[in-house]
Parts: C-alpha cells; sequence; structure tokens
C-alpha cells in the first residue's frame, strides 16, 4: 500500500470478491477492476511468491495506481497455537512465505488468522499452545520489520478459532508479543457475535487499532445486515483512527468450493461483483464523511 499510507482512511477491497485464485487473468480482473472503482488497494490472499508471476502483479498494481495488503489464514496442517514442533514449523514457514510475497509485491502490511488455525477446534487453546504463536509471531514480525510491513491480528468468531475471539483478548495478546508492527485486525463480521457491541469493540482495541475489515453480519452486501454502522464509524471518528478500512465480502456467485467450505459459505449473497464493490465503496465513503 506503498502508494497510498498518506491518505486518510483508504478505502481496499478483498481480492474474493472478485476473484478465487491468483491466476495472471485473475490479478488483471481484480487489480484493474478495484482500480476503476476507486478503491485505494486491493488484499491478496497470499501466494507462493515462487508459483505465481510476481512481477505480473507488480506492473498491474503500477499501471492501475493502487496498492495492495496481503492476509492469510492458517490451517489445521499449518497451525502455530499448538503443541506441536512440526505442524508450527510449516505454519511458521508459511507466515515467512506471506511475508516475502507482500515484500515482492510493496505491500506493507499482512494480516489474517495469523495467530491460530481458521477452524472450529474442539479444544480450548492452552498455556502453551498460545506461548507457541507469540514466539512464531514474534519472529515473523522481525522479518517483516526489515521489510517495512506490519503484521495483523485479526480476531475471528469462536467457530473460527479459540484463541483470539475479541478485542480486548487480542489487544493483551499484542501486547504480550511486544512488537511495534504489530497491529489489532477488527472485523466487523466477528466483533458482531463475540463482543457487547461494534463500538465496544473500537475501544477495546484502542492505539493497537491497525486494520478494518468492514463485513456485514450476513457476509453479503454492506448496509443489508443487522450491523450498527454509523455506530461504528462514529467510535471510530471518536478515537481518530486514520488506518485502512477494506470491504470484505463472499459470494458463491466467486469463491471456489474449496474456500467456500473453508468459511461456511453456502449461499449466494450476490451475483455482480461489480455492483457489490461499487456500492461498498459508496457506503464506506458515506459513512466515513457523515462521521
Ligand atoms: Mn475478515
Amino acid at each position: 500500500m506503498a502508494a497510498n499510507t498518506t491518505t486518510v482512511n483508504p478505502l481496499g477491497v478483498h481480492a474474493g470478491v472478485w476473484v478465487g485464485d491468483w491466476s495472471d487473468d485473475s490479478a488483471r480482473f481484480a487489480i484493474e477492476s478495484s482500480a476503476a472503482i476507486g478503491y485505494d488497494f486491493v488484499e491478496i490472499p497470499a501466494v507462493d511468491p515462487r508459483e505465481v508471476d510476481v512481477a505480473h502483479t507488480v506492473r498491474l498494481l503500477e499501471s492501475s495506481g493502487i496498492g495492495a495488503v496481503v492476509s492469510i489464514a492458517l490451517a489445521e496442517d499449518t497451525d502455530i497455537n499448538t503443541e506441536q514442533a512440526a505442524v508450527s514449523a510449516r505454519g511458521e514457514a508459511l507466515l515467512n512465505s506471506a511475508v516475502d510475497f507482500a515484500g515482492a509485491i510493496g505491500a506493507d502490511y499482512v494480516g489474517g488468522v495469523t495467530y491460530s488455525a481458521m477452524i472450529k477446534y474442539d479444544h480450548s487453546a492452552t498455556a502453551a499452545s498460545r506461548d507457541n504463536s507469540l514466539a512464531v509471531l514474534g519472529r515473523v514480525a522481525a522479518r517483516a520489520r526489515a521489510r517495512g510491513i506490519r503484521l495483523g491480528v485479526e480476531y475471528v468468531n469462536r467457530y473460527e478459532s479459540n484463541l483470539l475471539n475479541t478485542a480486548a483478548q487480542t489487544a493483551r495478546f499484542i501486547r504480550d508479543l511486544g512488537a511495534d508492527n504489530v497491529v489489532l485486525h477488527l472485523d466487523t463480521f466477528h466483533a458482531n457475535s463475540e463482543e457487547l457491541s461494534l463500538p465496544a469493540a473500537v475501544r477495546d482495541a484502542g492505539a493497537l487499532l491497525g486494520y478494518i475489515h468492514a463485513s456485514e453480519s450476513h457476509r453479503g452486501l454492506l448496509g443489508t445486515g443487522v450491523l450498527d454502522f454509523t455506530g461504528f464509524f462514529a467510535e471510530l471518528a471518536a478515537t481518530g483512527y486514520t488506518g485502512p478500512v477494506t470491504f470484505e465480502s463472499f459470494s458463491s456467485a466467486v469463491l471456489p468450493r474449496s474456500t467456500s467450505n473453508t468459511i461456511g459459505l453456502w449461499r449466494e449473497s450476490w451475483s455482480d461483483p461489480h455492483d457489490a464493490a461499487r456500492a461498498a465503496h459508496a457506503f464506506l465513503r458515506e459513512h466515513l464523511a457523515a462521521s
């Protein structure tokens, strides 16, 4: 997002709104469509930099004049919230690869479910698994810092992690981590499930808040669910938040079955990504301007 770091509340759109993979054609469609609407950056799910044409992505970002950030969610066999060393090592390698991909495309942020697997656990996190996650992320954060990259910790609902489900838990986790380039990533969809209110979540995040996913209660079009976005943006304004705000929405019209299965997406939220992304951009601009 290097081109836009001076913008107040730069607006992003998750690539999953547009595409289900990062082939050359998908990258072109996602980046050019995002830029055409006026988004400042696109959030790209991490791919192995050895398996995609990174230079192609860089050229598209440059010619479209927008930035990029990278997201990632660990899986059961790459979990760092574990006491199993081999599984943790695979997770650390994957996180390092995401940081390297971000560095290669000029992205200054890697966020998501970086601290645990994104799965429905059948047990609580342990002190040892939490400590392991902290230790791994400390090393990954140092690697990111050397490349000028911030690392985001996105708490999710109880069905997608057993470690961080609230802003308060996440703020404590980040303070325990003790790295100055690690920020709290707040997703309104997840916060809605677990917090007293969206404004309360913003207050609990405090100065650690560094990235936002604006996502409806049903993951579809912004403003058509039960979330209090007016209260949310008013609280953001009150706390002086100037960081990125990214539209995250998923529809089975775009995502491949494998991805839909991971996030529990069983319905078509909308059919046209252009309409969804354009409406979200207007919705976010309007709410930011009003608050
Ligand atoms: Mn999210």
